[in-house]
């Protein structure tokens, strides 16, 4: 039976209110009452973040006649019995600047379809129509995104314009993003594919050339990695373009992955300007986020694992493979900008140590496992508080330093001749390759050292055990000694320590971690706490506690005054030595 196509319209009308409305069609309601309902949370960022709450106003109409709405859960709502076709128009509140929400003023818009889209139970898998409208405002905007328009239909948007664009059914729609506004934008393609790069918000002499160049290599080489011989781009089985949307800001860092586009937040300071040739740390950060979301197109939204299978958008997804998805893309992100050429290997060598740092500086690492860091994503990992690196691990930097041991195993062990690389390929073939066109699985929880043990023949399961579900530390001393490099351990600093990270608020010294069993902790510190003297030399900076701390030794006793609330307190910390958790690596 052919069902007919679900139609959308969605008009971005009050600016200055950061307003969209959207109206729905469906011609053939369930009759008993047709449930809507909208995500919980958005695919990529594992938190309930309850979207729904952005609806102002919703009401109903079958065939022209007002029919009663009512909200039947936190993300639902049931329309009384229609006969007949069901239109249904609401208005959502856009100013969310992140790439998880919508976003509308009168200098552009942004949205991604789990903000505004409702999903009509029964009919997910119907085909979706979107009719975009231009702000009265802008006449002139334009419309990026990776959703193919309608073509055959008489109001067929245009290549980025305004009108009807499609989607094969709903977990389509909401997977691609849409930008519109005049960006900056550049393109290039990849293996013959296309690829788009668009820059939105306020950058004077944005080098796009050299960015362009950039990402291209790094495109190339992540195609040449899963494709091998055909070289063909993951994203042709949903879009005929790839595209990237950047929001340029002030102070922001972040990415969300789509099956044939990502949404990235950046830093106006990170991004070349024309005539500055240096490539500082900060530019090599956002390639290396571009990077890992087009590594995503891959992993995560074609290779995935069961629980996502199909994802149930109403609740938690709950997975103990994040190690994989997000670990093994992080590792990734880095190795294919030296891959590529985009970076050096000192400076491949200088990131992966920064890298192994911040896992070794963690005590929670020993506490919590990277499966069960996975598993716990929505309560731990994405409610993170100041005891965070106390009691949690990252599944992206440990899952990252899990797949750079798991890739020097496997090449010691085959002599070099596999690498991770073979696991990627198998897993692509296996489960990612036709997951839009046919098949839809995902891997098992278990499944890990049997694709390793396949794709490789080597029998790494104790080490998944060990690292995954165990807290070990991934032995990267001899490891990276078989592939020629050493790795030796230095003092963060010279000067004595209290073991505790610091922020400056408002010009005071707040300590933000307290690190169990550290000095501090011993003395009675606490996260919170407002530095205000040394042995009554006031704390105005964090450079100027390390200077303070640098004119004495370890094993003397400091006394320290802080402001906990609105108390004075006073505490006795015997300092220590600065531990050796800042790693480097260099080449034998
Ligand atoms: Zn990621």
């Amino acid at each position: 039976m052919k069902t007919e196509p679900i139609l959308y319209s969605l008009t971005p009308y009050d600016p200055a209110g950061h307003r969209f409305r959207i109206e729905m069609r469906i011609a053939r309601p369930d009759p008993e009452g047709q449930e809507l309902r909208l995500p919980a949370w958005i695919p990529g960022s594992y938190l309930i973040r309850d979207f729904s709450r952005q609806i102002e106003t919703i009401n109903a109409r079958c065939s022209g006649k007002a029919v009663a709405i009512t909200k039947t859960g936190n993300h639902s709502w049931r329309c009384a019995p229609c006969k007949g076709t069901l239109h249904v128009e609401y208005i959502v509140y856009a100013w969310d600047l992140s790439v998880r929400g919508a976003h509308f003023d009168e200098t552009h818009a942004f949205f991604n379809g789990t903000s505004v889209f409702l999903c009509p139970t029964g009919l997910e898998t119907s085909r979706c129509l979107l009719h975009l409208h231009p702000p009265a405002h802008a006449r002139n905007w334009k419309v990026y995104t990776s959703l193919p328009v309608a073509t055959g239909r008489s109001a067929a948007a245009r290549r980025h314009g305004f009108g009807l664009y499609e989607a094969p059914d709903y977990d389509a729609l909401i997977d691609h993003p849409v930008e519109m506004g005049t960006p900056q934008v550049a393109r290039f393609t990849a293996c013959g594919a296309e690829h788009e790069l668009v820059f939105t918000g306020v950058l004077p002499n944005l080098d796009l050339k050299r960015i362009t160049a950039d990402v291209k290599k790094i495109c190339e080489s992540q195609i040449a990695l899963f494709e091998p011989s055909t070289l063909r781009a993951p994203f042709l089985d949903s879009a005929d373009r790839y595209v990237f949307m950047t929001m340029v800001v002030g102070d922001g860092y972040g990415g969300l992955e789509h099956r044939s586009s990502t949404a990235l937040m950046a830093s106006r300071r990170d991004l070349p300007t024309i005539g500055r040739s240096e490539a500082g740390e900060a530019y090599q950060n956002f390639l290396g986020l571009v990077s890992h979301e087009y590594f995503h197109t891959w992993n995560v939204k074609r290779i995935k694992p069961a629980a996502f299978a199909p994802y149930d958008l109403s609740r938690e997804n709950h997975t103990r493979l994040l190690w994989v998805f997000e670990g093994f893309t992080s590792y990734y992100d880095d190795l294919m900008l030296l891959r590529s050429g985009v970076i050096d290997q000192k400076t491949y060598l200088a990131r992966l140590a920064k890298t192994i740092s911040a896992v070794h500086r963690g005590p929670g690492r020993f506490k919590q496992s990277t499966a069960d860091s996975s598993f716990d994503a929505w309560t731990r990992f994405y409610k993170q508080d100041e005891n965070s690196p106390n009691a949690l691990v990252s599944y992206y930097a440990k899952g990252s330093l899990i797949a750079a041991g798991l890739d020097m195993l496997i090449r010691r062990e085959s002599q070099g001749q596999k690498s991770l690389d073979d696991v990627m390929r198998l897993m692509w073939t296996r489960y990612g390759r036709d997951f839009y066109q046919g098949g839809g699985a995902g891997i098992a929880e278990d499944a890990m050292p049997g694709l390793v043990q396949e794709a490789t023949g080597v029998d790494a399961s104790d080490f998944i055990a060990r690292h995954t579900e165990g807290v070990e530390d991934v032995p990267l001393e001899s490891l990276l000694a078989s592939q020629g490099i050493s790795l030796s351990w230095k003092p963060v600093s010279d000067a004595p320590t209290l073991d505790v990270r610091t922020r400056v608020v408002q010009n005071e010294v707040q300590l933000a971690t307290v690190y169990e069993g550290g000095a501090g902790h011993e003395a009675g510190l606490s996260a919170g706490d407002v530095l205000v003297a040394v042995d009554g030399l006031r704390v105005t900076r964090d450079t100027n506690l390390e200077q303070i701390l640098a004119s004495y030794q370890a094993g003397q006793t400091v006394t320290l005054h802080v402001f906990r609330r609105d108390e004075l307190r006073k505490f006795d910390a015997l300092l220590r030595p600065s531990a050796p958790t800042e790693c480097v690596l260099s080449v034998e």
